[in-house]
């Protein structure tokens, strides 16, 4: 288990002093601009050598992602734009960090910043976090008025602005480019990549998009080293993780773990354990409601990393939000309700996902009551395909892989639930 002083995040879960004064004590905006006067490249190298990935959902390597934006600018500025649209459900480990830990966000925007010569970066929180902003704008406002932030921001040098942003509640303003639309004023749509945001982002500026949590762990990496970040969780899955668990455990809740801990040690030592015993486990969905579920037989030696939940069980880590479901679970409704979810959040804008999500909802509602045939489940198996990979931004991908997982591992279930209907005997919940 990660012990204590190896915690980024001290105050998870808002029981001490989230100000500034309490964030110092905790050993926050600790030598700030020593670290930005060690430069650019160091800052880049540190963060590569810890093997930080993106902490989003996509993986991608942190430190490479900023070596992307231009060395020198061709007149145009750059930005940083922070994620913190967090809408997936399941998903709610960065609210904790802006609701109770929101310095270590701040200073890791400056830091971040500095190293791709950003002077300004924009945060586009969820609309739905109205107390989160509140917390997250009293604390930029302290910054401020501490010198932090602003002209020569903490005794750097480095002149440096920070927005808060409140989007207006949609999901696939979680997908970057929408995200940088929204920001412009538009209507949140994903733009056709490339150009990439680095080439091309915000105002057609080279811009870097970083979830919180990417951004959040960047100071206490700097501090402590590279090394240090990349001696916890197995090669390539480096760092510690912040883990939202919910559904069926006897205490749902977010925690800090080192990467590549086992499900089973996650669940024992943070959680309660399984409602019902291990024996009463019927699925699990890893990474946010995006990643194909996974039967609970197979969960239970499973390694919370990115290459074992891809590699092995054919799913994901994602965000990390881990969806326990027992076996009172109901799974074909479940995955139907993500379905509906996915359905109600695309733009509309491609027609394989707009047409697509509507299709699959519809037959996964007929699904749940077993009034469909046998050979539907192959056909919407298919159309799952089609949609996958064929859109201009991952939603569709996000529809497509919870069915991909429901059939893959329940697909006895699906038949069952049919035949049921067929000779009458369908289950009450299904029913219901
Ligand atoms: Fe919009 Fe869906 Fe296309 Fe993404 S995949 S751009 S959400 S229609």
């Amino acid at each position: 288990m990660l012990s204590d002083q190896d915690r980024i995040f001290t105050n998870l879960y808002g029981m001490h002093d989230r100000s500034l004064k309490g964030a110092q004590a905790r050993g926050h905006w600790d030598g700030t601009a020593g670290l930005l006067q060690k430069g650019r490249d160091w800052i880049i190298e540190e963060m590569k050598a810890s093997g930080l990935r993106g902490r989003g959902g996509a993986g991608f390597p942190t430190g490479l992602k900023w070596s992307f934006m231009p060395k020198e600018s061709d007149g145009r500025p750059s930005y940083l734009v922070v994620n913190a649209d967090e809408s997936e459900p399941g998903t709610c480990k960065d609210r904790e960090i802006m609701r109770h830990d929101p310095h270590t966000l701040i200073e890791g925007c400056l830091i971040a910043s500095f190293a791709m010569q950003a002077h300004a970066c924009y945060i586009y929180i969820r609309g739905e976090y109205i107390r989160e902003k509140e917390a997250l704008q009293a604390a930029i406002d302290e910054a401020y008025d501490a010198g932090l932030l602003g002209k020569n921001a903490a005794g750097s040098g480095w002149d440096f602005d920070l927005y808060l942003h409140h989007g207006a509640g949609a999901y696939i303003c979680g997908e970057e480019t929408a995200l940088l639309e929204s920001l412009e004023g538009k209507k949140g749509m994903p733009r056709m990549k490339p150009p990439f945001p680095a080439g091309a982002g915000l105002y057609g500026c080279p811009t870097t998009v970083n979830n919180v949590e990417s951004i959040a762990v960047v100071p206490t990496i700097l501090r402590r080293g590279g090394a240090w970040f990349a001696g916890f969780g197995r090669q390539n899955n480096a760092g510690t993780k912040l883990f939202a668990v919910s559904g069926h455990v006897n205490t749902p809740c977010v925690v800090e773990e080192a990467m590549s801990i086992s499900f089973e040690e996650l669940i024992e030592k943070h959680c309660g354990g399984i409602r019902g015993g291990w024996d009463n486990l019927k699925a699990v969905i890893p990474g946010g409601s995006s990643v194909p579920c996974v039967r609970g037989e197979d969960m239970k030696d499973a390694i919370m990393d990115f290459d074992y939940l891809r590699g092995e069980l054919g799913s994901g880590l994602g965000t990390a939000a881990v969806i326990v479901m027992d076996q009172s679970t109901d799974i074909i409704k479940a995955i139907w309700r993500l379905s509906a979810f996915y359905k109600h959040e695309s733009c509309g804008q491609c027609t394989p996902c707009r047409e697509g999500t509507g299709w699959m909802m519809r037959v996964m509602d007929r699904l749940v009551r077993g009034e469909a045939e046998v050979e539907e489940i192959d056909m919407l198996f298919d159309v799952t395909k089609q949609v996958e990979g064929h859109t201009i931004c991952a939603l569709g991908d996000a529809a497509a892989w919870p069915i991909q997982g429901l059939i893959k591992n329940f697909r006895d279930e699906i038949e069952d639930r049919i035949k049921a209907q067929k000779t009458g005997r369908v289950s009450a919940v299904a029913a219901e």
